[in-house]
């Protein structure tokens, strides 16, 4: 397993569509490979989220997993299909590998229904709510070509992670959910 370099904003595939992986071609060891890569990547990023776009893939696959609090177990999902489930849209502040250093407030749907492939060719089907659906949002927007900056209602929430965390985090609520950088 190795640390693979992210690519960041005006790297052509960010902005492309990903293709859906063949199950059959799930067991490959290249394939495999890369998610256990992905996993990795992520982790030594410090994020909570990484889409295979990210580390110039243009594969149908993510993987998620946050310390918490909320704890949120490993996750590896491929030929993802997302559903909202009924609830206003929630803002919270993102943050994106591939767009270091900078947060904004970005609504999000407060529950999705998720549908694909875990990474044994196995079908999920399951509810996330809260940071998890927020995560699985993002992520799912990079296998469509799509940034959390495209997702923003109003660039007027946007800073660089410095100045965010002097003058814009809410800081009571800093220990109820945490940010999602994927
Ligand atoms: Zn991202």
């Amino acid at each position: 397993m190795s640390v693979r370099p992210i690519v960041r904003l005006g790297h052509p595939a960010l902005r492309t569509p990903a293709r859906p992986l063949d199950p059959g071609h799930l067991a490959n060891p290249e394939i495999q490979l890369l998610i256990d890569d992905m996993v990795e990547t992520m982790a030594d990023a410090g994020g909570v989220g990484l889409a295979a776009p990210q580390v110039g893939e243009e594969m149908q696959i993510f993987v998620y997993q946050a310390a918490g609090p909320p704890e949120i177990p490993l996750r590896v999902v491929v030929n993802p299909m997302i559903t909202p489930r009924a609830g206003d849209l929630v803002y919270d502040w993102e943050g994106c590998l591939s767009i270091p250093d900078l947060r904004g407030l970005v609504p999000r749907h407060p529950e999705v229904r998720v549908r694909g492939l875990d990474r044994d060719g196995q079908p999920l089907d399951y509810v996330a709510a809260g940071l998890e659906a927020r995560i699985v949002q993002h992520e799912f927007d990079h296998l469509n070509g799509v940034i959390f900056l495209d997702r923003m209602r109003d660039l007027h929430s946007l800073a660089y992670f410095e100045e965010w965390e002097r003058y814009m985090i809410d800081r009571s609520r800093q220990d109820l959910d945490e940010t999602a950088v994927g």
